[in-house]
């Protein structure tokens, strides 16, 4: 079903004017891309979590969605989404950890084609039916380990992970075009995270650390 105007616009919580307060908030927070800014300022979040939380979508947290995953931080959304548009517009992006489905939403308005593996079915049923609720056709979702990143699609100018691994798996790695970037939390959920990025050039991968970050584990198989 396509989501009606009225569902996108949304209303108080959900309204445009609530929706440009958050991103003030980023900009104040540090965010500069324009592009990202842009989008985050279109994308309809408050379609990406249940009704019951709706009126919260806007605030500048990590949410439940079921099966004790969250939907990142808007600052988590919008920073990363920074770092992999660093160059300019891309072309191919793999996220892995489709989840609500919104960080696929936000790159689908920054990148060509994106595609999004996640690891637990019922999630990602729900993020289709939201891809197609907005007519977002540039984002193919596969229900799959992501650590084995997508391969028939690769090589990806981004790749952008948002479950934290203790380390980077290889095939996420070997998928990266030169040229392309990697945005991936790594360490443990016992201590904090670091979100660590990947580049890939002819030469090889330089990687550098920022801030510290609090992502939802990375685990291997189907559940
Ligand atoms: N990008 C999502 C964030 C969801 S939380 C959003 O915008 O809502 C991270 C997601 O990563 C969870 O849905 C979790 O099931 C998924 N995940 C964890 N390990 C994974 C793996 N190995 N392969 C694919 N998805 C994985």
């Amino acid at each position: 079903m396509i989501a009606t105007a009225q569902q996108i616009a949304g209303i108080g919580f959900t309204s445009q004017r609530t929706r440009t307060r958050m991103v003030r908030r980023l900009m104040d927070r540090g965010i500069e891309n324009e592009d990202v800014l842009t989008v985050l300022n279109t994308v309809p979040r408050h379609l990406f979590v249940d009704e019951a939380i709706a009126s919260r979508a806007y605030e500048d947290v990590a949410l439940p969605i079921g099966e004790g995953q969250t939907i990142s931080q808007p600052y988590a959304v919008a920073r990363m989404s920074e770092i992999l548009m660093q160059d300019g517009p891309l072309g191919k992006v793999l996220e892995v950890g489709t989840g609500s489905g919104y960080q696929a939403a936000v790159l689908s308005r920054l990148a060509d084609q994106v595609f999004s593996v996640e690891r637990i079915q019922s999630l990602l049923d729900k993020a289709r039916h939201r891809f197609q609720a907005l007519q977002y056709r540039n984002i193919r979702t596969r229900y799959s380990d992501g650590g084995w990143g997508w391969e028939s699609h690769g090589p990806y100018d981004g790749i952008m992970v948002t479950a934290a691994p203790r380390s980077i798996p290889q095939p996420l790695l070997q998928q990266l075009a030169v040229g392309g970037r990697m945005v991936i939390p790594v360490g443990d959920q016992s201590s904090e995270q670091s979100l660590t990025i990947i580049t890939r050039t002819s030469a090889g991968f330089a990687s550098r650390e920022e801030s510290n970050v609090s992502f939802v584990p990375f685990l291997t198989g189907k559940s």
